[in-house]
């Protein structure tokens, strides 16, 4: 048989490879893409999607809690566990459909299987065997969930790969970890009506954000009824009849009936074939890359997960998009990293953009902080216990707005506009212009009129 030749050979079906993928082929580039798992990937599958879903799900809990202080009398609403994970698979299988039309649709050939760089132009399909010559091969693989150390039973512990599919609701569920994955499953399973328990090694969660969005973040965690554990690691977990049984650094026990891990996620580089042919590594694994997603093999790239750069969807599509147009639609352009807004579905939800207060100070700025905390209008009525959060970073010098962070309801959505504006540099002077939108919660972005510090 004759050996198959492409322009290029993805290797991943997700964000970041399908947009890669789809774009070389509308630039007339023969692209074959290998997909071992499911097309769309983490976002799609077992990521984004799926956890906004259930993120919406725990905010139905919420609703119907507020309801009564606006005049509604509802009966006591149940809940089924079984019910949103069937109905959350129909809508993630569809999306799949889409993903895998898309890319045919532009005319990439769609492969089923597993796949490795078996040379700087070749790739083998691990199902058939058979060796594929590429001019190009773009690695995009993304990122599995760490394990960490092999404590007692560490095997009974699950993943957020797992958490979408559980057979049974975790009435009591303990998940370790700080970061967004970790806070963001705390507060829906808690919606959701769990017994939840968080356990950090750490001081407080979400290291790297800015910290009054912690320490706020926390408090409102534990307002919820999380209970939060900071400073300890788990040493063991049992399985005893009912549940699961976890010892704690400090000796403490307690007993639950799921334990997740939520500590990390490590770029998927092993047994690709990579060290053969000379694809430098970091320490961590992740793919090295220049601005142009290109790795030290000239004819190999790399975009999203695999390259721990920012490990987001519109990050990886974006890095996928700029080297299909550069490598293959002669309009080279690379990837802005320096100003990504990103939210957390935390309870509350959280959006930020630009630098932290501690990162500015650090820069040795001189900057002004203006910020506010209060009581949404909608909890008047419904007589919940929360508080709203919203700070500006401001260069004391330009008067430049550098960070913008908030916490609240619909966070996220009032974060990407926040974005468009410092992406144009805009000024705390060209906020407070902006006459407000009333009521909203929006509305004290551009009403901040006293310096905190
Ligand atoms: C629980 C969770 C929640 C998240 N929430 C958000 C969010 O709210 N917002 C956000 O922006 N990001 C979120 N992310 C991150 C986001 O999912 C990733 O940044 C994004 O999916 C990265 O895209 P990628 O193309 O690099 O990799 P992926 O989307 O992971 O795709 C990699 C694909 O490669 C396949 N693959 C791996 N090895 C091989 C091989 N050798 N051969 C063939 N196929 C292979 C995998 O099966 C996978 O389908 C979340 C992630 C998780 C885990």
């Amino acid at each position: 048989m004759t050996q198959r030749e492409v322009d290029l050979f993805v290797i991943g079906g997700g964000s970041g490879g399908v947009r890669a993928g789809r774009i070389a082929a509308q630039h007339g580039a023969k692209v074959m893409m290998a997909e071992e798992y499911r097309m769309g990937g983490t976002c799609v599958i077992r990521g984004c999607v799926p956890k906004k879903l259930f993120v919406y799900a725990g905010r139905f809990a919420h609703d119907i809690d507020d309801m009564a202080g606006f005049g509604w009398r509802v009966s006591a609403p149940e809940f089924d566990w079984l019910t949103l994970v069937a109905n959350k698979d129909k809508e993630i299988a569809r999306l799949e459909g889409i993903y895998k039309r898309n890319a045919e649709a532009a005319g990439v050939e769609i492969v089923a299987s597993r796949a490795v760089v078996a040379g700087p132009n070749r790739v083998r399909i691990l199902e058939t065997g058979e060796e594929v010559a590429a001019r190009h091969i773009l690695l995009a693989t993304g990122a599995h969930p760490a394990l960490g150390p092999q404590i007692p039973g560490c095997e009974l512990a699950i993943t957020s790969n797992e958490a979408f599919n559980l057979p049974r609701f975790p009435d009591r569920i303990l998940i370790q970890g700080a970061g967004y994955i970790a806070v963001e499953f705390a507060g829906l399973f808690r919606a959701l009506g769990a017994e939840v328990t968080l356990v950090y090694r750490g001081d407080k969660v979400l290291r790297g954000f800015d910290m009054e969005v912690r320490e706020h973040l926390e408090a409102e965690m534990t307002r919820a009824g999380i209970k939060l554990v900071s400073g300890k690691t788990l040493t063991s977990i049992e399985a005893i009849s009912g549940g699961k049984r976890v010892v704690l650094s400090d000796g403490s026990e307690l007993e639950v009936d799921e334990v997740m891990l939520a500590i990390g996620r490590i770029p998927s580089t092993r047994n690709l074939g990579l060290e053969a042919v000379g694809v430098a590594l970091d320490e961590l694994g992740a793919v090295v890359v220049d601005a142009h997603s290109r790795t030290s093999v000239p004819s190999i790239y790399a975009v999203g997960d695999i390259t721990n750069r920012i490990n987001l969807t519109p990050v990886a599509i974006r890095e996928g998009h700029a080297f299909a147009d550069t490598v293959f639609g002669n309009k080279p352009w690379t990837v802005d990293h320096s100003l990504v807004a990103t939210a957390v579905f935390s309870e509350p939800e959280i959006g930020t953009v630009g630098c932290t207060e501690e990162a500015a100070r650090a820069a040795g700025r001189p900057v002004d902080i203006y910020k506010t905390s209060f009581r949404p209008l909608k909890a008047t009525l419904s007589g919940r216990e929360t508080r709203s959060f919203m700070k500006l970073i401001v260069d004391g010098e330009t008067d430049q707005v550098l960070g913008v962070h908030i916490m609240g309801e619909a966070a996220g959505e009032m974060i990407q506009l926040a974005a468009v504006a410092m992406g144009l540099k805009a000024t705390k002077a060209d906020f407070d212009r902006t006459i407000a939108v009333h009521p909203t919660a929006a509305e004290e972005l551009v009403t901040l009129r006293t310096k905190a510090s």
